[in-house]
């Protein structure tokens, strides 16, 4: 068996972020209140807020920033070394999939909610449109791995393929991936590791 690593995947690090319900975003800022984007980020229609919310766990807390716009249920994204300062371990799964996942309090200027599930850590995951999937050979909920190239390069397995006619190509590791490969906060390249027969 041979590898190869093939073609190169723009890498971005999510640091942790809480997408919040319309009834949450109310009970932390107020009926009404209106996010105020900072940036648009890369994927179609998402933008995080200059407005930040606490999450607070057993053994601490820590400031989370906001990522609009709302979406059904509210979403805290942690990675696993936040989790540890917050006393809740994050459950590994799929954006959007929360039943039974971790709870925390989360504390704004107007108010606190108390959720009793939504606390995950994202699995890592490549976006990429349905054109790029053919290109790259690769189905939607494919697992793949591959190389980002850091100053001390790891290559991470059990990387989610998710396809959608909006995605832009790119590798999302949480903050604790992407200081294992030393990268800078801006990101960096991954190559997809290939594995073929020998003939
Ligand atoms: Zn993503």
């Amino acid at each position: 068996m041979h590898i190869d690593y093939d073609g190169e995947i723009p890498v971005e690090i999510s640091a942790r972020h809480v997408h919040l319900s319309q009834a949450d975003q109310d009970a932390l800022f107020g009926d009404g209140y209106e996010m105020k984007v900072m940036k648009s980020l890369s994927q179609t229609g998402q933008y995080a807020a200059e407005e930040k919310v606490t999450v607070v766990g057993p053994k601490g807390e820590l400031e989370c920033r906001v990522l609009g716009p709302c979406r059904k249920q509210t979403q805290v994204e942690l990675a696993v070394s936040d989790g540890v300062r917050l006393g809740i371990m994050p459950t590994v799964r799929l954006s959007g999939d929360l039943a039974g996942s971790a709870g925390c309090s989360l504390v704004g200027p107007k108010g606190r909610v108390d959720l009793k599930e939504g606390v995950i850590n994202d699995v890592r995951h490549l976006h990429i449109s349905d054109k790029e999937a053919e290109e790259w050979k690769v189905k939607d909920g494919d697992v793949i791995s591959a190389r980002v190239d850091g100053e001390t390069p790891v290559t991470f397995h059990a990387i989610r393929v998710r396809i959608h006619p909006s995605f832009r190509l790119n590798i999302h590791l949480d903050t604790d991936e992407g200081n294992a490969a030393a990268l800078p906060k801006g990101g960096g390249i991954a190559k997809l590791l290939r594995e073929r027969d020998d003939a």
